[in-house]
This record gives structure tokens, C-alpha cells and sequence, in this order.
């Protein structure tokens, strides 16, 4: 397989080994002194030492930033930024899963913006405007899931409430992004797992989406097929090189989809990670096929189309859509149940759903019942 460029929504390098073209684009971008942000469980292995001495053969002076796991705090992004002004660094070069991408692209942005990261909060009233200096941004992914190399928005969450914050800015999205499949083959199961299923859902909601956006449309319906092509292959072959590819891909054009909005599914999980920080994909799987019958009856033949482009027979009604999911979830492993995760109903939960800003989009208009109900379905399973 050969590394294709394109620019589509940003630049990006697509294929295996394309890391290794990583030096001489940042030495062309004339960045010197790099701030490498990832999450501190990568920066031990061994491709990561490779990676970063590579940097440093080609003459760049690199610093590291590794200091958080896991869901971001905004507390990540105050230390990072500062480590990015002592250092004197000249861009940001992110490498690990969503969180580390989302964690780069705030460093990015507090580096050169003023004031407190939450005053930049998507939809605040009176929220400070982000400007066109951002430093030059370099992401990489190790996940295919959340997409956040090639989108414009950082999730952060409080230090204290751990309510989650979206930073949102066409100029966030990363100048440049090297999607290689190899860096995906380490992973275990698990995660291809989750990340993959929320790789599905972004792809799902964004099509489902109530506003007008037929281009993301097209992209979604692709994204569907590209993940029921290739996940459970990437979950059982794990160096299975197209597979990785084909879930790279399909998690790009998730991310790319969803600008048409998302849904009610990812509500319901943002509060399962707020209020037992359940995994963000994990939360998608678990809610996902009860979410899909909740909204069956009010998105057309929508549900139907995808089970015939998945290749099912042409007079199969939306249940078969449905079932492929679920099939599909359960084929890649995910057969846990909310409560083993230490979950439970609560009215935080379920107000955290429904203040959650997803589901405005949603095909079907959610009441704080329906989140109530909609718990209590998948509590129940
Ligand atoms: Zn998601």
C-alpha cells in the first residue's frame, strides 16, 4: 500500500509509514522546536522513542508533554501550555487518541489566546473570540474513533465537576495530520473495540441528523459500510494492515460527518462518562441499538437504506438495520452491562443527558423522560 496526500478537510497523509515523513514535513513547515504532547502511557514505548529521536536526527529540538491520562482536565492544558511558552516551542505535535489530539489543540490554543481556556467555550454567551494564530498544529492518531485529528473542537473537562466543555474553532482543526495505519496494530482488542463502535456511531448519528447537510450524509453512509468492512477484522487481526486502514478511515469520515450535528445516543453517553466515567466508546455501544429504536419511526427509510447498502434484501424494514449493530457489537466483544461498569439511574444522570447539547439535533425531540426511559431500557438488557 502507498501513502496518498489529499486535503480534505485538512492536509493529510494517509498509509503505512507515513510517520516517517513526519521530520522533513515539519523541518518544510520551518518548525524547529516542537512540543510533543501525548498521553503519558505512549511515551514509553518503543515507537515513540523512535519517533521522537527521528525528530531529533533531523536537527529539531523536541520537548515532551506527557503529563495527564485519560480524560483531559482543564488543569492538562493550563501545564501544557505553559510548558509550550518555557520551551519556546514552535508548534504542537500531538500523537496518541482522541484525548491527547484534544489535549494538543487546546495547548495550541491557550499558547497564543489569553485568558482562561473555559472563556472559549463553544456557545458561551459573550465567549472570547479565537483569532488566526494558533501555532503551527501536527496530529497523529493511535485510535480509530473519535476523529478529533482532522475536526475543530477540543473536549476539556472541569477539574472539580468533570462536566465536560467543548472549545470549537475552524482554525483548531490540525494544519496537518498523518493517519498510519501501523501505529494502530499495538492495540488491544478492547479498544479497537469501543473506539471503532464510536467510529460507528458518529457515522450513524451524523446521518440521522435532523439538519440539512446531504455531502455529510454521503460521507456517513460510506463511514457505516467502511466500519461493518473492517472492525471486527481489526478486533481479531489486530496487524491486519487494510483493516486498521479501512477504520482510520472510516474514523475521519465520522469526524468529518458529524459537523452535520449528532444525537441522542451521544448524550446518554457523555453522561455515563461524566457521572461514572464509563469509556466513551463503551457508553456509545452499550446505548447505541436502544438510541436506534427510540428514533426508528422518525428518520424515514434511512434505516432501511443502510441495511440494503450493508447488503441485506431490499424489502428488510429498519429492525435489520437494527440487528446488524447489535450483531456487530456483540460480534467485536462488547457484551458488558452498565451495571457491571458501576453505573446506576440517577436524576444527575439523567439531567446530565438531557442537558447534554447533542441531542438538539437528534431526528426526534428528547424529553427528560425519554433519557429517563431510555436508561432504564438499557439498565434493564
Ligand atoms: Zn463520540
Amino acid at each position: 500500500m502507498s501513502i496518498h496526500s489529499f486535503r480534505f478537510p485538512t492536509d493529510i497523509r494517509f498509509g503505512p509509514d507515513s510517520i516517517k515523513s513526519v521530520p522533513d514535513l515539519l523541518t518544510g513547515q520551518g518548525v524547529h522546536k516542537p512540543l510533543i504532547v501525548t498521553d503519558e502511557r505512549l511515551r514509553d514505548l518503543s515507537f515513540f522513542r523512535e519517533f521522537e529521536q527521528s525528530l531529533k536526527d533531523k536537527g529539531l529540538s523536541t520537548y515532551v508533554y506527557s503529563d495527564f491520562s485519560g480524560n483531559p482536565i482543564k488543569r492538562h492544558v493550563i501545564r501544557g501550555a505553559e510548558a509550550f511558552k518555557e520551551c519556546g516551542a514552535d508548534a504542537v505535535v500531538s500523537i496518541g487518541g482522541g484525548c491527547a489530539l484534544d489535549v494538543g489543540k487546546a495547548v495550541a490554543l491557550m499558547a497564543t489566546h489569553p485568558g482562561d481556556l473555559f472563556d472559549y467555550e463553544d456557545g458561551l454567551e459573550g465567549a472570547k473570540e479565537i483569532k488566526d494564530c494558533i501555532p503551527f498544529t501536527l496530529s497523529i492518531p493511535t485510535t480509530a474513533g473519535t476523529g478529533s485529528e482532522v475536526g475543530g473542537s477540543s473536549v476539556i473537562s472541569d477539574d472539580q465537576t468533570h462536566k465536560k466543555v467543548i472549545i470549537w474553532s475552524s482554525y483548531l482543526v490540525p494544519s496537518l495530520v498523518i493517519a498510519d495505519p501501523c501505529l494502530l496494530v499495538g492495540l488491544p482488542a478492547s479498544v479497537t473495540a469501543a473506539t471503532g463502535i464510536d467510529a460507528l456511531t458518529h457515522n450513524i448519528e451524523a446521518y440521522l441528523a435532523k439538519n440539512f447537510h446531504p455531502m455529510c450524509e454521503g460521507i456517513a453512509i460510506e463511514g457505516i459500510r467502511l466500519v461493518f468492512q473492517h472492525l471486527e477484522k481489526s478486533v481479531r487481526q489486530p496487524e491486519n494492515i487494510e483493516a486498521r486502514s479501512g477504520m482510520l478511515m472510516a474514523s475521519m469520515m465520522g469526524a468529518v460527518a458529524f459537523q452535520k450535528g449528532m444525537g441522542v445516543t451521544h448524550s446518554c453517553a457523555h453522561a455515563l462518562s461524566t457521572c461514572f466515567d464509563v469509556h466513551h466508546g463503551l457508553a456509545n455501544a452499550l446505548m447505541l441499538t436502544a438510541c436506534l429504536r427510540f428514533n426508528q419511526d422518525h428518520v424515514g427509510d434511512k434505516l432501511q437504506h443502510l441495511a440494503k447498502v450493508l447488503g441485506a434484501p431490499a424489502n428488510k424494514g429498519s429492525e435489520a438495520f437494527i440487528s446488524m449493530v447489535e450483531a456487530l457489537i456483540k460480534n467485536v466483544g462488547i457484551n458488558h452491562k452498565l451495571s457491571d461498569l458501576g453505573a446506576s439511574i440517577s436524576e444527575k444522570l439523567v439531567t446530565t443527558a438531557f442537558q447534554d447539547p447533542c441531542h438538539q439535533n437528534n431526528p426526534k425531540s428528547c424529553r427528560l423522560a425519554d433519557f429517563s426511559n431510555l436508561f432504564e431500557t438499557v439498565f434493564a438488557s
